[in-house]
């Protein structure tokens, strides 16, 4: 099957293959081509130039993307979209004054998630995840990473990642599964974490080690959560399975989180609210893609991750959605980009990079996807009549996307 788009007034993100990331100076810089045209075979982009070099009239599909932005679909690289029901009571309970901590306290936060999706059964979860991610595609997420830690008992992080692994194995979009087990400590656990990390590396790593379930390794590394040791024996478990690390770090406090992921070729640490001069060094000659979650701080009124000082650095940056029931019930990765341009004060470019072949990086997918290049997947957003591209984060709210394919296939 071939698809032809034509009178692309700008397809952005136009990359040569062997750009697998843009860090520091190169994230200013968008590659376009105006007026263009681009050719996909199967799922896959074959061709792509400007329109009056445009030979090929056979494709079975022609699109006239007149007036319009072509450009790859998001790669949203930290999500926890795999969840049961939803928050919105501790959400009305924020606004009339309880904390993040208060309502963890009495037992509300990640604790309460995982209650409920104890309590629900693998096809229901299922079910509401596959309606979340149907969502997102139509917001033009085109790949995405989901972690476990909802369940917290060794059945119910299994029911997660089972349903993680049936998300990959059944719908059209590239999804990475992360283990995040150790996420907060159970209440079974109370006052032994310890025991709990037990439970994790003793029972936990070898089933999902033989049903395969697990891509990379989590952990909340944040002081009253887990602190350095334990993120230590979860990295050195998970290197023990072949999983390699992707870390929730700094969202609150900088204490030697990200120097240690780093140690351990972390492939991304995230969240990084909170950031100190000696977690840039640790980040600058690493391959350790730093993520900033901007929706969340959003959402929790926290500081935003200071990314102009990670760029000023030479660091890159990828941008995700956080997507979780708990502190950024939001998937849209378009207000992510807004955001990050309003808050973060990143350019457009720059913002559009983080959230594209940044974000696919930190999957460890971006020779396949987050660019416009010959043999990536053709997983791309058409917009509706726009000035340029500038337009999207500017525009914040409004829903400028008017197709999407994946893997070729129109699917909005
Ligand atoms: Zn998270």
């Amino acid at each position: 099957m071939t698809t032809l788009i034509i009178n692309i007034k700008q397809l952005i993100q136009v990359r040569e293959a062997n750009i697998l990331k843009v860090s520091g100076e190169e994230m200013k810089t968008l590659p376009l081509i105006e007026n263009a045209y681009l050719l996909i075979e199967n799922d896959t982009i074959v061709d792509f130039g400007k329109m009056e070099d445009c030979y090929s009239t056979k494709a079975e599909t022609i699109i006239d993307a007149s007036g319009k932005i072509v450009m790859p679909t998001w790669c949203d690289s930290h999500t926890h979209v795999v969840y049961a029901g939803n928050r919105v009571q501790e959400f009305v309970d924020r606004i009339n004054g309880l904390s993040y901590e208060d309502i963890a306290n009495r037992g509300g936060g990640i604790l309460n998630s995982a209650k409920t999706l104890q309590n629900t059964t693998e096809d229901d979860l299922y079910q509401q995840s596959l309606q979340r991610i149907n969502q997102l595609i139509k917001l033009g997420t085109g790949a995405l990473e989901i972690k476990s830690g909802y369940g917290l008992t060794l059945e119910a992080e299994l029911k997660m990642l089972r349903v993680i692994k049936r998300l990959k194995k059944e719908q059209n979009i590239k999804i990475k599964a992360t283990f995040l087990g150790a996420h907060a400590v159970p209440k079974e656990f109370k006052d032994n974490k310890s025991g709990y990390l037990d439970h994790i590396i003793k029972d936990m790593l070898p089933k999902i080690e033989s049903e395969d379930l697990a891509d990379y390794i989590d952990i909340f590394c944040e002081k009253g959560y887990f602190d350095l040791e334990d993120t230590k024996r979860i990295m050195e478990a998970g290197k023990k399975y072949g999983l390699k690390s992707k870390i929730h770090v700094n969202q609150f406090n900088s204490f030697g989180g990200v120097k240690l992921a780093v140690e351990y070729n972390a492939v991304s640490v995230d969240h990084l609210e909170e950031l100190s001069p000696e977690d840039v060094i640790a980040l600058q000659n690493s391959n350790t893609m730093p993520v900033a979650l901007p929706s969340c701080s959003y959402f929790l009124s926290i500081p935003y991750t200071p990314a102009k000082q990670l760029l000023e650095a030479g660091l890159p940056i990828a941008l995700a959605t956080d997507y979780n029931p708990g502190s950024t019930p939001s998937g849209n990765m378009n207000f992510v980009v807004s955001t990050a341009c309003i808050k973060m004060k990143l350019t457009p470019e720059e913002a559009i990079n983080a959230a594209t072949l940044n974000g696919a990086f930190a999957m460890e997918i971006s020779n396949q996807y987050g660019s416009i290049t010959k043999g990536k997947k053709a997983n791309l957003i058409i917009t509706k009549p726009i000035e340029n591209y500038n337009y999207l984060p500017y525009a914040f709210g409004e829903n400028c996307i008017e197709k999407i394919l994946i893997n070729g296939k129109l699917v909005l």
